[in-house]
């Protein structure tokens, strides 16, 4: 089955039988009579009704075989990294990565006795980079906030060829446009906060990959409790429903904004991968189907930033992303406030830079905010 039927349709093998509506019960049981019980179900075993629906649906998305949902992306995050490294392990992250796991691995790996080391994503970088005890390479493609493209089929084949483990978070690029699992890349994490869930209305993350490293995350999440209750996976289902219209939309609107602001004299310049003029275009055009709904873009050297991001009055500044109302932030001052100003500065993350989420609302009136709140924001 295609995309559109597997965010609304379990296949054959996949249905759960004796159900008849065509919605998911929400099962809140917490105690299962366990009396002749095949299996022990526990919401915290991740094996509930509608945690083991949903997980179907997004793991038939990626093209894997089993999903875990857990209660945001950073649980999901987490207890995958502590599945598959341990002490004395060397792990290579990628140099520009969504904040919060920039922050973990910098603050929480070194603790457990995890020797974390950034990396350009690039297959000669990464090549100089690996050592004996090389165990993992966390990679993240289109990275926040500067939607810069990694190779994921090349650096997949360096890794496996020295049996290094690999993990891409695909929260960007969203199941639908990108599938690394295809790449070679061993396990798949998103923040399902973002797209899947796609209203700013729910937390949840996802692990996605094969069974051979599904057994150890399993343990893991287990151990670690960051399962997400029945309620909210329901909402994540639910969600799924609309995930691909949803996301066609936004990345039309994406590419028109990205074009017309790139015509425009008060941006310096725009970061998005369906521009030719972006660094990663022709890879993103081999490695993706669609070119997803983030970008970027610095404000010319006379506008006022902070005045900018006042004078919006449709597009919300807010730190999340991916719902379908536009939102914008200043990576500098929010989501990558913990980075250090030193490492921002040679990323290119400066005041001037903003990130924008693109909705599903008409694109001119997303033109016409952005415009206007340019024009007021001339020194
Ligand atoms: C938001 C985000 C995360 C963290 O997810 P939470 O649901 O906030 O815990 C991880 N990676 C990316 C790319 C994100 O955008």
């Amino acid at each position: 089955m295609k995309a559109e039927t597997l965010c609304i349709h379990l296949s054959k093998e996949q249905k759960i039988s004796g159900r008849s509506g065509v919605n998911t019960p929400i099962e809140t049981s917490s105690a299962f009579r366990t009396l002749n019980a095949p299996e022990i179900y526990y919401p915290r075993y991740f094996n509930t009704l509608n945690h083991e629906v949903v997980a179907r649906k997004i793991s038939a998305l990626e093209g894997g075989s089993t999903a875990l949902i857990f209660s945001s992306g950073m649980a999901a995050i987490s207890t995958a990294l502590f599945a598959v490294v341990s002490a004395g392990d060397h792990v290579l992250f990628q140099n520009e990565l969504y904040g919060g796991t920039h922050y973990f691995a910098l603050s929480e790996l070194p603790q457990h006795g995890i020797d974390v080391e950034l990396t350009y994503p690039e297959p000669g970088s990464i090549l100089q980079k690996i050592r004996p005890n090389t165990k993992l390479i966390y990679l993240e493609t289109p990275s926040n906030p500067l939607l810069s493209i990694t190779d994921l089929g090349a650096i997949a084949q360096i890794a496996k060829k020295q049996g290094i483990i690999t993990i891409v978070d695909n929260t960007f690029a969203t199941p639908l446009f990108q599938k690394p699992l295809e790449l070679g890349i061993d396990i798949v994490i998103h923040s399902g906060t973002k797209y899947l869930g796609g209203h700013s209305d729910l937390c949840c993350g996802v692990v996605v990959s094969s069974q051979k490293w599904m057994d150890a995350v399993r343990h893991k999440a287990i151990n670690l409790g960051g399962c997400l209750d029945a309620q909210s996976c329901y909402l994540l289902e639910r969600s799924l429903k609309t995930l691909v219209i949803r996301v066609e939309r936004q990345t039309q609107n994406a590419q028109t904004l990205a074009e017309a602001l790139e015509k425009n004299a008060n941006i310096a310049r725009v970061y998005y991968p369906g521009l030719t003029s972006h660094p990663g275009h022709t890879l993103a055009k081999k490695q993706m189907t669609g070119f997803g709904a983030m970008l970027s873009f610095d404000v010319a050297s006379h506008i006022d930033p902070s005045r900018f991001l006042q004078e919006l009055e449709l597009i919300a500044p807010a730190l999340s992303l991916g719902g379908v109302e536009s939102t914008i932030c200043q990576p500098i001052t929010s989501s990558h406030s913990k980075v250090s100003k030193d490492i921002c500065q040679k990323m290119g993350i400066t005041a001037a830079l903003f990130r924008l989420s693109v909705g599903i609302e008409h694109q001119q009136d997303l033109i016409s905010d952005l415009f206007q709140a340019l024009e007021i924001s001339i020194f």
